[in-house]
């Protein structure tokens, strides 16, 4: 009998649920709802009138499910605990979200970092023309990355992910990781809208709207505080991406993310001087996401390949 598998991807104002079929890389359902962010019982109820509506529909078509893939905005401990997510989700604490959803619906339930699952999904259903070594950039509210190496498309991932947090700048940006100048805090959506409203707050009467949009808009008009901005950012871009060039040597980096479907007119800027130190042969490719919003549950489903 065929089998498919939940992946779900849950996000920071949205839990996006898919039953995907890995074999053809298709999402043949998807369940979309606000995340809850305040209450367990709450929480564990949305996720379970989803599970329960997809095993209908898979009892519809006849297939089997064979597990339940999950993306989550956190560390992630190998028994599927879910860490911490910083105060966003109060209950997240140390939350054994694995072992709540097996006993719940009687399936095998899989957990990592939602960042790590993205490049995931990306590299196995984005981009399947051979490049060996992904790495994928997440640019929403926060800043997500991921690495994913041909080896290791067999749905496991190395361990580690706080890349966002690598210090690019010694200016005074603060982090919520209690950093200052880390690569999330000036690449992410809050990062954008921070530079805008110190820049509107200096330059007095050059008030900006507060919402990246716009300010990607009024920079390709021209408006100079949004030009500056925005080439502030493809510094800091660049810097963090050639800092993982050194680390890793990717052949492919994926932009994704809300923050990304902005970043075309930069793309050539930021294809530009992208060198690994002396290995003159070295190549690499830069790109937006082509699966969008369902990476996560791609990547998600695909702890099950
Ligand atoms: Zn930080």
């Amino acid at each position: 009998m065929k089998k498919l598998v939940i992946g779900i991807d849950i996000g920071g104002t949205r839990t996006k649920i898919g039953l995907v079929d890995l074999e053809t890389g298709e999402v043949v359902e998807t369940i979309i709802f606000p995340t809850e962010i305040h209450n367990a019982r709450r929480f564990e109820q949305g996720i379970g009138d989803a599970i329960h509506d997809l095993k209908l529909k898979a009892d519809e078509m006849n297939v089997r499910i064979s597990g339940v893939g999950i993306g989550v905005s956190s560390f992630v401990f190998e028994d599927g605990t879910v860490d911490s997510t910083y105060g966003f989700m109060e209950f997240m604490e140390d939350y054994p979200l694995a072992k709540i959803i097996e006993k719940q619906h009687n399936l095998s339930c899989r957990i990592d970092n939602d960042a790590r699952l993205v490049a995931l999904g990306e590299a196995l259903y984005g981009e399947r023309r051979g490049f060996d070594r992904v790495l994928v950039l997440t640019l929403g509210t926060g800043l997500g990355i991921g690495f994913v190496v041909k080896q290791q498309l067999d749905g496991k991932l190395p361990y580690g992910h706080m890349g966002g947090h690598m210090t690019i700048t010694t200016n005074d940006f603060p982090c919520y990781c209690g950093k200052t100048g880390c690569l999330e805090s000036l690449v992410s959506a809050s990062g954008i809208i921070e530079a805008a409203k110190r820049g509107s707050w200096e330059e007095k009467n050059r008030e900006l709207p507060f919402n990246v949009e716009s300010i990607f808009k009024s920079a390709e008009a021209g408006n100079t505080l949004s030009v500056r901005i925005m080439d502030d950012f493809v510094s800091h871009l660049k810097t963090g991406i050639g800092n993982y060039i050194n680390l890793y040597a990717p052949d492919k980096i994926i932009l994704g993310g809300g923050v990304a479907k902005g970043l075309k007119p930069y793309l050539p800027r930021l294809q530009e001087d992208l060198l690994l130190g002396p290995f003159k042969r070295y190549e690499i490719q830069i790109g937006l996401s082509k699966l969008e919003e369902q990476a996560g549950i791609f990547g998600s489903a695909a702890q099950f390949k």
